[in-house]
């Protein structure tokens, strides 16, 4: 039998209704002649409120015991779908993350997935079960311990999945009905893409689409799994939602993809560093060593010895990357006159494979920025990718500008 993986966000399964709803889809693909594993979220709003209630018990919590509170939103939903699926007579069967066993790393609240063995679900799988319920977002760490894989780990769950059982396709039922060029709540033209490769959505992904876990996205590029992103809420049809896939599928596409933006973004500048070898690395270590995940870097031309290094990093994370470079300084590691904070500015990126082949994109994108008047603090590309970095009251009018200028309402 070939094996289609289903995945249920928590908005689709919010109540015990919706739950029915989506076990209604998962019948449909029962009877296609599939052999599906549903893989669950929470219900929506469980897992913060369990966040929540670790939070309130223990400031300072044993990461192990958040992990057995905070993956149990998915146990109940797991149950709960097996159950409505034998109710509708479809054989169906739930499985926590450790009885799979999904063996993970032992990094709790953040583990990476190690493992899937196939055997016990194949088993089940040849004697009749029509449905393996499996909890998303949760595995078991080799000490025996539960896991969790992040928040939003469940898409990676999914996908992890799809590669393991080497399913036709990982559909991903959520409660938008696709991957837009644009965050349609900025952009009133964003447009539905029908196809979108690997690298561009792994693009979006990090830049803050919030349709798929940035992990998710890499582990399908990694194992080549379709995946498909699609709501939970409208009628299905074969061309409903957004297929993420090898960009040898795609034949026809806009230079240009999307754009992504993202709102809580920070820019950095040690001011007046010394110039010299290995200043790079003194900077940039302690930073990494303090956690802080720098994005875009700068290094202005150097004048009698002496230079300006300009880095961003999100917002939250500003605080520690001060306590990290003054530390740094104190302890003669670097030294700097000052330290330059802008806490006020978004990203804003195009992204395209077409970029490849086409030259004029940055340009393009700059003319359009300065047409309305908004002035770029920071620039940086990749092969697919140009990025900037504009004063955050700026940032709708700079997508808005850019998705006309790329014309990305229409179709290629
Ligand atoms: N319930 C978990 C979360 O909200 C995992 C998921 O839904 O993907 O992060
Ligand atoms: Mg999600």
């Amino acid at each position: 039998m070939p094996t289609l993986v289903m995945k249920f966000g928590g908005t689709s399964v919010a109540t015990v209704d919706r739950i029915r709803r989506a076990a209604k889809r998962v019948g449909v693909e029962v009877a296609k002649g599939y052999d599906v594993i549903v893989i669950v979220s929470a219900m929506s709003g469980k897992t913060n409120e369990l966040v929540g209630w670790v939070q309130e018990t223990s400031p300072l919590y044993d990461a192990r015991e958040y992990d057995a509170v905070v993956s149990s939103g998915e146990n109940i939903t797991a149950g709960l779908m097996a159950l409505i699926l034998q109710e509708m007579d479809v054989p169906a069967r739930s499985w926590q993350g450790w009885q799979v066993p999904l063996k993970t790393t032992s990094a709790h609240s953040a583990a990476r997935i190690e493992e899937i063995p196939t055997e016990n679900i194949s088993a089940k799988f040849a004697e009749g079960m029509k449905v393996a319920v499996v909890a998303g977002f949760q595995g078991v760490s080799e000490e025996g311990r539960i896991t969790t894989l992040g928040r939003g780990g469940s898409d990676t769950t999914a996908v992890a999945f799809a590669a393991a059982f080497e399913a036709e396709r990982c559909d991903i039922y959520t409660d938008v009905d696709g991957v837009y060029t644009t965050d349609p709540r900025i952009s009133d033209k964003a447009r539905k893409l029908d196809k979108i490769a690997f690298e561009e959505m792994l693009e979006l992904a990090s830049l803050g689409a919030k349709v798929l876990q940035t992990r998710s996205v890499e582990l399908a590029m990694r194992y080549k799994v379709k995946l498909r992103v699609l709501s939970s809420f409208e009628e299905q049809t074969d061309t409903s939602g957004t297929l993420v896939c090898d960009e040898e599928e795609i034949v026809e596409s806009n230079v240009v993809s999307g754009v992504a933006y993202s709102r809580d973004e920070a820019k950095l500048t040690l001011i007046s560093v010394a110039d010299r070898p290995g200043i790079a690395a003194a900077i940039f270590g302690p930073l990494s060593d303090a956690g802080v995940n720098v994005d875009m870097i700068v290094q202005n031309i150097s004048e009698e010895g002496r230079t300006d290094m300009t880095f961003s990093c999100p917002t939250d994370q500003v605080g520690r990357a001060e306590v990290a470079m003054n530390k740094a300084k104190e302890d003669g590691i670097i030294n700097f006159h000052a330290l330059d904070a802008d806490t006020d500015v978004a990203k804003i990126s195009v992204v395209g494979i077409g970029m490849r082949s086409h030259t004029g994109v940055a340009a393009k994108m700059f003319k359009a920025l300065s047409d309305e008047g908004v002035n770029i603090k920071v620039i940086t590309t990749s092969e697919i990718k140009v990025s900037v970095l504009v004063d955050r009251k700026y940032m709708e009018l700079a997508v808005q500008a850019l998705h006309d200028v790329f014309e990305l309402e229409k179709i290629a």
